[in-house]
């Protein structure tokens, strides 16, 4: 799997600026992935990112760098929400929707857009319909991914994550070349402090409170497609292309 692409606009915010921004494409992908924690819509946000050539945005890697320590003086409002993001809750729609406003340029980007983990609430949706409709841009559509409980729980505890660069590896279903460390820039694989079991369990019911009735919304719009999640992540990727076509264009 490719490296992530650089992402600084999103990741920092603040007017940072990529420096090696996505290419303009006329045909640009907007999507947003969904599905439970562990169902492995990262892994398949990075392979559409290579694919397309869009940026794979995950909200949760704001709130992961902000915890890294990185971030110099991080606002009360970021801390609250790094320490939501520990207990595995959702962070409250205000500072999510003010981190996503603050990062409207990666949305209204020409390489088009992955969202993964935005919007997790009906809230969070109807505000980024609204941001779309003033920007005049149309969502292609909502993936879903779908997966048993059993298995997801099994993905979560074997899921390890660059501290780095923040790619995703499985100890058993996608290791890295060398044990402990990532492929990509070299840095050490951690598990996050939320795919512990505890947190694990709170975002499962997070995700079963909140995020899940966004299907019924994005169903209702006509723009949800139902994705089975089972098996390896080339074999989801082929479900994913083929639900997609022709919606999706290849860079
Ligand atoms: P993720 O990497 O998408 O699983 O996100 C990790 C954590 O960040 C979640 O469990 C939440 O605590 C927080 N988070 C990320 N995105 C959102 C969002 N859109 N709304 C609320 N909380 C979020």
């Amino acid at each position: 799997m490719e490296a992530p692409r650089e992402r600084t606009a999103w990741l920092q915010g603040g007017g940072a600026v990529c420096r090696t921004p996505p290419r303009a494409v006329a045909q640009p992908s907007r999507l947003v992935l969904l599905g439970p924690p562990g169902v492995g819509k990262g892994t398949q946000a990075q392979l559409l990112s290579a694919h397309t050539g869009a940026c794979a945005l995950s909200t949760g890697d704001i709130f992961r760098i902000a915890k890294s320590g990185t971030v110099e003086h991080p606002s009360p409002a970021m801390r609250t929400a790094v320490a939501c993001m520990n207990r595995g809750e959702l962070v409250a729609d205000d500072i999510v929707l003010s981190l996503v406003h603050e990062r409207i340029r990666c949305l209204t980007c020409r390489g088009g857009f992955l969202l993964d983990g935005f919007p997790r609430t009906v809230a969070q949706a109807e505000a980024l319909d609204q941001l779309l409709q003033q920007e005049r841009l149309h969502l292609d559509a909502a993936l879903c991914y779908e997966l048993p409980a059993e298995t997801i729980l099994a993905r979560l505890t074997g899921r390890r994550t660059c501290r780095i660069c923040k790619a995703a590896f499985h100890i058993t279903h996608h290791p890295p070349k060398i044990p402990g460390f990532c492929d990509h820039c070299g840095a050490p694989l951690v598990l996050r402090a939320d795919d512990e079991p505890d947190a694990g369990r709170v975002r499962m019911a997070a995700f079963l409170k909140s995020t899940a009735p966004l299907i019924s919304y994005y169903r209702g719009h006509g723009r949800i497609r139902m994705i089975d999640a089972s098996g390896t992540p080339d074999d989801v990727f082929r479900r994913t292309l083929a639900t997609l076509h022709p919606t999706v264009a290849t860079r």
